[in-house]
């Protein structure tokens, strides 16, 4: 039996708000425990949840990037559950009315194009968190994280393998990055994944049972979990058993999925709407206006470099996969109009330098101002291309501008004839065989030549003067 893979995602952006969903509570993550809390986050009673308005923009800008109709009317609900992180008893989130709804994100597979259908995007509030601290009894509650928003966003089952499954996941990230709704840190979970998969038999049109995975904190382990998952159902079905809708954790150090509880159902949840907040109207004029703060999306700009810089399609998206890479290169390029050397040195050079030492290129302590004085060095003649690519990684680090370490080290570029004439008498004199080989009419020796007079130059020799002036002395 042949089985078709059906996996439909959810995914739980934390808002980039200063403060919490629905109180004034920070949003700061890594702080001292509970330091983060009020009355209302604590669920104290008689405390009352008043809506953050930045939450609603970023969720309805978010909407807008993805395609979806915004609700003009939506509401809140309570979802009931008993957990140590969750002192209320209930989380606000959003049930029968989502702000967002029935979009799709474009995503790229092995060269092709398809949409995503996202069913709805919501906004709850978070929980807390429990820690256990190891070689102490019990478990304590940080309540920094409870109230903090999110946005829940669901696909229909419409992804059919892991690598789908990872090309949706880095799009909506680069997408609400690009936004500025969501910083995209998966280690610090303000970007988490919960990938539902079932199988069926090939040509089959009832959806199978499906299995909801968690504990899924970077691309790897999606691919990894998903690939093992799939292979655990294929073979429960082929043995005739079948598989039970339940919850399972990736277990990082085992490589294999575990199951954390059989899957609740929605009424088990015993939605019903908050009555502490008023249904949220939002009028045509105010969402208009959010639909001016949506910046231009990955896509679009990748298209635009492709069509304004004539850059490759597949140089324009590793350049405006992040947006501090695509802002980082128009600046360069403003200031030096030569899109293919800055995308060059972008993505060569500069993206070692940023990853070797873990930093964002919005934090680059190269700036583009810069990055463009080191290329108008070798524009102008100044130095070399190697030497340029040589001194890069002491501008990264040193501080120091790229004028100050050619002049240090002595690296100006030698184009002076009467200098270069005498490295050339030189390399003539000692390579007789080449020389003859050359005047026999073997081209491609002058080459060899060449980099003899490079090599003598310690790289400071102008390659074009040098090879004008060779040939002029070998007649
Ligand atoms: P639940 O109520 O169990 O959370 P939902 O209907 O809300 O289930 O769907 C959650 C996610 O699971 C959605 O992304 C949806 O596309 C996906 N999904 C639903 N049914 C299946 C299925 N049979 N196989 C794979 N994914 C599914
Ligand atoms: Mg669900
Ligand atoms: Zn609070």
């Amino acid at each position: 039996m042949i089985y078709e893979v059906v996996i439909g995602v959810e995914v739980h952006a934390q808002l980039r708000t200063k403060s919490k969903l629905f109180c004034g509570c920070g949003t700061v993550f890594g702080l001292t425990a509970n330091s983060q809390t009020c009355p209302l986050c604590l669920g104290l009673p008689g405390s009352l949840p008043v809506l953050n308005q930045a939450a609603v923009e970023m969720a309805v800008r978010a909407g807008l990037a993805l395609n979806c109709t915004i609700a003009a009317n939506n509401m809140f609900a309570r979802k009931n559950y008993f957990y140590p992180d969750l002192p209320k008893g209930y989380q606000i989130s959003q049930y029968e009315a989502p702000i967002c709804e029935h979009g799709w994100i474009e995503i790229a597979v092995n060269e092709s194009r398809r949409r995503v259908r996202i069913r709805r995007a919501h906004l709850e509030e978070d929980a807390g968190k429990s820690v256990h601290v190891a070689g102490t009894n019990g478990s304590r509650v940080d309540l920094n994280r409870a109230g903090t928003p999110l946005l829940e966003i669901v696909t229909e089952p419409d992804l059919r393998s892991s690598e789908e499954v990872v090309a949706y996941l880095k799009s909506l990230r680069d997408v609400l990055m690009y936004l500025e709704v969501c910083d995209g840190n998966m280690d610090e979970g303000s970007f988490r994944c919960e990938p539902n998969l079932s199988l069926r038999p090939l040509g089959q049109k009832e959806f199978g049972t499906k299995v909801e995975l968690k504990n899924i904190n970077s691309f790897k382990f999606v691919k990894d979990a998903i690939e093992y998952e799939i292979k655990r159902q294929t073979k429960v079905l082929s043995e005739g058993g079948t598989i039970n809708q339940e919850t399972r954790l990736w277990n990082l150090e085992r490589g294999e999925t575990v199951v954390m509880r059989s899957k609740e159902e929605a009424h088990d949840y015993r939605y019903f709407p908050d009555p502490d907040l008023v249904p949220l109207k939002l009028d045509k004029e105010w969402i208009d206006g959010c639909r001016k703060h949506v910046a231009e999306l990955p896509v679009t700009r990748m298209r635009r470099f492709v069509s304004e810089f004539a850059l490759s399609e597949y140089d324009a998206g590793v350049l405006t996969a992040s947006k501090a890479v695509a802002d980082y290169f128009e600046a360069c390029v403003t200031l030096f109009n030569q899109p293919k050397t800055v995308s060059n040195w972008v993505m060569g050079e500069l993206t070692r330098e940023l990853n070797n030492s873990g930093t964002d290129a919005s934090a680059s302590p190269v700036a583009p101002e810069r990055l463009v004085s080191l290329l108008q060095l070798v524009e102008q003649g100044t130095i070399s291309l190697k030497v340029a690519r040589e001194i890069f990684p002491e501008v990264y680090s040193s501080g120091k501008t790229p004028e100050q370490i050619v002049q240090e080290k002595g690296l100006i570029q030698v184009s002076d004839e009467v200098a270069l004439d005498k490295i050339i008498g030189d390399v003539i004199e000692k390579n007789p065989t080449q020389v003859a080989q050359f005047k026999e009419g073997k081209q491609q020796v002058l080459g060899f030549l060449v980099g003899q007079v490079m090599k003598t130059s310690g790289g400071k020799a102008n390659p074009g003067k040098v090879n004008e002036l060779l040939k002029k002395k070998l007649g």
